[in-house]
């Protein structure tokens, strides 16, 4: 729309501004009566070449007939902004162009010193484009809110202090736990106290480490059990309340780690007594030479075993193996381990290598007490020999082959007794 330039008049200026607005003005006074209508008014209205200042809304309804629903909506909420007092906002919505348009009407009436109905103003905003963007992030904000309830990851935020500011329903889910116990609250309480220390390190890092490493822990359930999860957790800046938060995921992954520790226990488990096999025995003496600490190698094999598989059977025989495996691990002192290697062979690590070969000699003694296997007495003996570390080598090979030419000799000196390599050679 053109305008003439503004008269000079303040009035002519007046109307000037009102007519530039976007904004619906209109000015009634005490009997509804219309006094002022700026130019978006008037073209809604369609009261181009109408004189309608002085006449009310229901007047002006006689000459727009197909307008009537509009303004004896007018009416009625004028009523409303009188009866109110002061300022009423209206929100009111129809279609316009084919696009649903919604306005907000602020009708402000006035009343003269006797109390009586002066002036209404009414000003009315074409909010559309704010109520589309509001439904769009509401749309959204459901749709987030949707995926947060119904994913069985648990999500999180927590302040850096420890407090949690957030959690998905799926925390009730997963744990078992009420939520509202432990929103605004430390939720140290249900991860296993093995896992809490290893946690709280990851945080000290600066905010900059944005996304932290992803890490493991048990998180209680309501029965009292743990389960394991997969934490991953990003440091991120809330622009709302201005602070460093984290943001947090935990996933079940029991079924994961339980597979875990199932191969774990094949590739590093004896299978038939379920100590430790050959493999993790070569692991613990290769950490044990690295950390340049001295210990005792002990290689024992049980005597004359084949007659007890071939007089008894092999399942006597498994459980004899199974019966010394538990003697050995009975006699371990801290710092010591046992492993099967093979067939009735077993190696035992002393950390206490000043007094291996009094160990050794106390073992070979246990070893020749009788064994209860179903319902039977059984009687063996054992032979060990004895390699020490650093003393005899440094090399966890030499160390195993001289702790086996030990043993060698224990059996040659006719079996039920120790020999240490030392002593073998000097033989
Ligand atoms: P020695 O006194 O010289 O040690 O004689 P031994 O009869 O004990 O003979 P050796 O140690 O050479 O053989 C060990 C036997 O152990 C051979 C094998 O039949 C048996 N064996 C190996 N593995 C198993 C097992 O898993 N279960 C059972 N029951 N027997 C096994
Ligand atoms: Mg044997």
């Amino acid at each position: 729309m053109v305008y003439d330039p503004p008269a000079s008049s303040t009035a002519a200026q007046l109307r000037y501004l009102i007519d530039a607005v976007t904004e619906f003005i209109v000015l009634k006074d005490g009997e509804g009566r219309w006094l002022v209508a700026n130019r978006a008014v008037i073209d809604t209205y369609e009261l181009e070449g109408l004189d309608y200042i002085g006449m009310t809304d229901m007047e002006l309804a006689a000459f727009r007939p197909h307008l009537i629903d509009a303004f004896r909506y007018n009416l009625k909420t004028d009523e409303q902004a009188w009866a109110h007092g002061k300022a009423l906002t209206i929100y009111k919505s129809f279609e316009l162009d084919g696009r649903l348009n919604t306005w907000e009407v602020v009708k402000t009436p006035s009343f003269t010193t006797q109390g009586a109905r002066h002036q209404l103003v009414i000003v009315s905003r074409n909010i559309t484009d704010r109520v589309e963007a509001e439904q769009e992030l509401a749309l959204k904000e459901q749709k987030y809110r949707l995926i947060a309830e119904n994913m069985s990851d648990i999500v999180g935020t927590r302040r850096l202090d420890g407090t949690i500011t957030y959690l998905s329903p799926s925390f009730e889910h997963q744990l078992g736990l009420a939520l509202s116990e432990y929103i605004d609250r430390q939720i140290g309480s249900i991860i296993h106290p093995e896992d809490v220390r290893r946690l709280q390190r990851d945080l000290i890092l600066p905010p900059e480490n944005r996304e932290l490493p992803t890490t493991r822990c048990r998180l209680r359930l309501a029965s009292g059990t743990y389960r394991w999860f997969e934490i991953s957790r990003s440091m991120t800046w809330f622009d709302d309340i201005e602070e460093y938060q984290i943001v947090f995921t935990c996933r079940d992954i029991q079924e994961r780690v339980q597979y875990e520790q199932r191969l774990h226990r094949l590739a590093y488990e004896d299978a038939l007594t379920g100590i430790p096999n050959r493999r993790q025995l070569l692991d613990d003496l290769g950490r044990r030479v690295q950390q340049e600490s001295a210990f005792a190698l002990l290689y024992l094999d049980i005597d004359h075993f084949k007659n007890i598989n071939d007089r008894h059977g092999h399942d006597i025989g498994d459980a004899l193996l199974t019966a010394l495996a538990n003697r050995l691990t009975e006699h371990l002192n801290i710092g010591d381990t046992v492993a099967r290697i093979g067939g009735d062979e077993f190696v035992v690590v002393i950390a206490d290598a000043d007094h291996a070969l009094a160990h050794a000699e106390r073992l070979c003694h246990a070893l020749q007490a009788p064994w209860h296997l179903e319902n039977q007495i059984f009687h063996t003996t054992s032979s060990i020999g004895v390699a020490l570390c650093p003393a005899d080598s440094r090399r966890v090979h030499t160390l195993l082959n001289l702790a086996d030419q030990a043993l060698f000799n224990a059996k040659r000196q006719g079996r039920g007794c120790v020999c240490a390599y030392s002593d073998s050679r000097r033989t």
